[in-house]
């Protein structure tokens, strides 16, 4: 089977257990590259809390970037990390108004693709993961974000190579999943990671995708399911 027809497989075998992943409400490029930057290494839960106290507190990104850095840590303490959150922040800020002369991002639309993720990751604090957030979620482009459940998973399935890291990843999905398909199946891929395919002891007893499955210990796993 290509990887295309397995992809589009996946997507389906999942859609029909999890249900159409839910799109989220389109935001501002601007106002996800913030939201993912409160997100990394922290849950959704604790860094949506963060980022609506900061909408809260700022009529504007300027406005934030006028303020003091250790009162939006304090803000943000909820997303942890705060301190060093609240100095990507700035900095991420001050050097888009610095290059753009504003604190928008609405001219990497008529960029490549490869021009914008190299423009977002030249930010300070601004990872693979980041870009591609901000690409796919606030631009609408074919650009897969990598984050933990899609890195762990898609190994399992045998998307991407074992030894592979996860910079390479985001090129290699990127370029194998359908355009069109990205959005889906990077939601789809996470909540299979959480709620079946865990890091620790995946339900595979129960999993859909048992038979198009590489991973070595999914027998193990299965067994070990049913004697629970
Ligand atoms: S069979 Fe197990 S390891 Fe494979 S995708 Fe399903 S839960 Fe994950």
């Amino acid at each position: 089977m290509t990887d295309t027809k397995k992809i589009k497989k996946i997507l389906r075998l999942l859609n029909r257990v999890y249900g159409k992943p839910e799109r989220f409400k389109s935001e501002a490029p601007m106002d996800v590259l913030i939201r993912t930057i409160l997100s990394q290494n922290t849950s959704d839960t604790n860094s949506d809390k963060a980022f609506a106290v900061l909408k809260a507190n700022f009529k504007s990104w300027d406005a934030l970037l006028k303020s003091n850095t250790k009162m939006i840590s304090r803000l943000i303490r909820s997303a942890g990390l705060s301190n060093i959150k609240a100095k990507r922040l700035k900095d991420a800020l001050s050097e888009i108004r610095r290059r753009e002369g504003r604190i928008g991002l609405s001219r990497l639309k008529n960029f490549e693709i490869d021009v914008s993720l190299n423009y977002l990751r030249s930010l300070n604090g601004v990872g693979p993961k980041t870009a591609a957030c901000v690409l796919l979620f606030g631009f609408g482009m074919p650009v897969m974000p990598v984050d933990t459940h899609i890195f762990r998973v898609t190994k399992r399935l045998g998307l991407i190579e074992k030894d592979i890291k996860v910079e390479e990843a985001h090129n290699v999905l990127s370029r194998k999943v359908p355009a069109d398909l990205i959005y889906d199946f990077h939601l789809g891929i996470i909540e299979h990671g959480r709620r079946t395919c865990r890091a620790q002891n995946p339900r595979c007893g129960i999993c859909v995708l048992y038979g198009l499955c590489m991973f070595k210990k999914k027998e193990y796993y299965r067994k070990k399911g049913e004697k629970s």
